[in-house]
């Protein structure tokens, strides 16, 4: 295994050697942004896309970020060739930076910002080839006028307890309803069932972050003439779907073969079988050339 490297405001360091002090407020208060990417034959898939998010994100909570976008694709250039395999996953985060005890972020002077690269295997092998086993977490999701979802905060406690809920009930992953009862996202994953022959996500008004992952799908839905819509779901329709299954960068596609011990349809399905085969094929396609960031 190829050691965990990490970028830390312009210096190359070994995972295990980098530090934030613990006077930042990312760490006292979850006060900051970030992004998860994988790559690819050595470049980041979909890097324009989450810098566009990353940007968005931290416009929304003040922050700004201290690297231009020419900077940070750099960065992640360099990450990704420091760690020396071309298959991995990175955590680009922005901490509010080091600041006097008490919320208010003015006393932070300057954010930090470190990539590292890794590992992730969100599921084990045999439940991406069998489908998970998800349960419908009892924790609801942050109402989005409380917290917009499509801000990639650093907190994520409120998905951390419904993973909690996930693993103690032996289960593979948890989804979060919101206060109004309708299908939010997994702790990590946007949601997709298969009904009727369309293809249904939730809308980011229900708590979806709008993933990345979840894009490039409705872009494969689309030009492979699957119907699709982004539309409000309910437990309901996990329960009866024809095909259920979860998108993220970590999870990639994920297909769910049971809801809270419901069948959740034909697992893998078919709709999936062919987005899942057509993503594996946008991925080495964006990888594999020059596509500009
Ligand atoms: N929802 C949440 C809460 C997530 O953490 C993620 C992973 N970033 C996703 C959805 C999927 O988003 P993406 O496809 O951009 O990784």
């Amino acid at each position: 295994m190829n050691e965990a490297v990490c970028w830390l405001n312009g210096e190359l360091l070994p995972a295990r050697a980098a530090c934030v002090p613990v006077s930042d407020h990312g760490l006292l208060y979850g006060d900051g942004v970030f992004e998860g990417i994988r790559f690819y034959h050595g470049r980041a898939f979909r890097l324009a896309e989450h810098l566009d998010r990353l940007q968005r994100s931290a416009a929304a909570i003040c922050l700004m970020l201290p690297y231009e976008r020419a900077a940070l694709t750099a960065a992640v250039a360099a990450t990704i060739a420091a760690y020396g395999r071309p298959d991995g996953y990175l955590r680009l985060v922005v901490t509010r930076g080091a600041g006097r005890l008490g919320l208010d972020p003015a006393s932070c002077q300057k954010p930090n910002l470190f990539i590292l690269a890794d590992e992730l295997a969100l599921v084990s092998e045999a439940v991406r080839a069998q489908g998970a086993r998800v349960i419908i977490a009892s924790t609801r999701r942050i109402a989005p006028d409380a917290l917009d979802p499509r801000i990639k905060s650093l907190n994520y406690l409120n998905h951390i307890l419904a993973r909690i809920e996930a693993t103690q009930a032996g289960a593979d992953e948890a989804i979060l309803l919101n206060a109004q009862g309708r299908v939010a996202e997994g702790t990590a994953d946007n949601v997709f069932v298969a009904r009727g022959g369309v293809l249904l996500t939730p809308p980011a008004d229900d708590g979806a972050l709008e993933g990345i992952t979840r894009a490039a799908v409705l872009e494969l839905a689309a030009a492979g003439g699957i119907p699709w819509a982004v539309r409000s779901l309910g437990a309901f329709d996990l329960y009866t779907a024809e095909e259920c299954f979860l998108t993220g960068t970590g999870a990639e596609l994920i297909p769910v073969r049971e809801v809270d011990g419901r069948a959740a349809g034909a697992c893998p399905g078919p709709v999936f079988r062919r987005l899942q085969a057509a993503f594996h094929r946008l991925v080495e396609r964006e990888t594999t050339t020059a596509r500009v960031a």
